[in-house]
């Protein structure tokens, strides 16, 4: 990652709140970051309701580092994982900090005087990539993210995809089995999303170890319980029943996304997301894949199957949406 010195165009406070932590980062109008990722816990209250005032207090401290850095100071971009009014800049519900309309982005620009875009953190890693990273040129892709959850955004037309309410993206809950599957986050049964993320991966760990298919994760998980990171240190050590899991994981994935590219044309998918990290070919698998179930010769021929180009795309998506709503910039 290269760090600009000149900010002669200015730039913005990116700022990603996540389930457990915080990131900040100053990002010019070239994408550059002017400091490093700084990354602070979320605070929570005791029922594990994010605090508003002390997010607001953390966030003050990083709106004065924006004031004494040379260049003009443009506003904050905050990405979140909920979904958001992105006129008003409200959280209308966000399950990671228990918030039910809280008008966060107005309490920001209140108390700073700044002004504040507020957006959903995968449409903002989307608009990340759009600009800056691997999808740089593409008109038509889908930015999938694989983890604790299973979703993501589109770019359509050269341009981000909301829908009618700002709710597209949600392809993980696509019902897969709704007879044999397990609840669902959202209060369905047997979403795709059960079957692919990090915490289904580990579930089936889990039963392998339990049911006598797996010695190995048996004795990973001697000292606790087994995780999504386990059952891939199994996979690589040549476990059966780990690479059993994986595989499936993998073909599921390939046909869930082959459904999106055999839908909407697209031309790139940009995977991101813990699980997605979980070995260093596993992107390289499910592009070869994904590629059994596309269904024209031009997908199979020139679809791109690329990794995340950032290690934090929201926060950059987030300065991105700054300089968007501004004029600064277009995609
Ligand atoms: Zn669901």
């Amino acid at each position: 990652m290269k760090y600009s010195s000149d900010a002669d165009a200015g730039f913005a406070l990116g700022v990603d709140i996540g389930g457990t932590k915080a990131a900040y980062a100053l990002i010019d109008t070239n994408g550059n970051l002017l400091n490093a990722i700084d990354k602070e816990p979320v605070p929570f209250d005791a029922n594990g309701i994010a605090n508003p005032e002390q997010l607001l207090a953390q966030i003050g401290q990083y709106v004065e580092q924006a004031r004494r850095q040379p260049g003009v100071f443009h506003g904050i971009g905050l990405g979140l994982c909920a979904n958001i009014d992105m006129k008003t800049g409200m959280v209308i519900l966000s399950p990671n900090l228990h918030w039910r309309n809280v008008p966060f982005g107005r309490r920001i620009e209140e108390a700073y005087g700044v002004s504040v875009y507020v957006s959903m953190d995968v449409r903002l890693a989307a608009l990340g990539e759009a600009l800056w990273g691997a999808a740089r040129g593409i008109d038509y892709f889908a930015w999938v993210t694989v983890g604790t959850g299973y979703g993501g955004a589109f770019f359509l037309d050269g341009r981000l995809y909301n829908g009618a309410h700002g709710f597209a993206g949600n392809f993980g809950h696509i019902t897969w089995d709704e007879v044999n599957g397990y609840p669902c986050g959202c209060g369905r049964k047997g979403c795709i999303e059960t079957f692919v993320s990090g915490p289904a991966i580990a579930r089936a760990g889990e039963a392998a170890a339990r049911d006598g298919r797996s010695q190995m994760l048996r004795e990973l998980a001697r000292t606790g319980e087994i995780t999504c990171e386990m059952v891939f240190q199994a996979e690589a050590a040549g476990d059966q029943a780990a690479r059993q899991i994986i595989a499936d994981v993998i073909r599921l994935l390939a046909i869930s996304v082959s459904g999106l590219v055999n839908t909407l044309d697209l031309q790139m998918i940009v995977f991101g997301g813990g699980v997605v990290h979980g070995s260093p070919d596993f992107v390289k698998r499910l592009d070869r894949r994904i590629r059994d179930f596309l269904m024209t010769e031009e997908a199979r021929r020139e679809l791109l199957v690329v990794e995340e180009t950032f290690s934090n795309a929201t926060l950059f998506g987030a300065a991105a949406n700054v300089f968007l709503e501004k004029g600064l910039m277009s995609t």
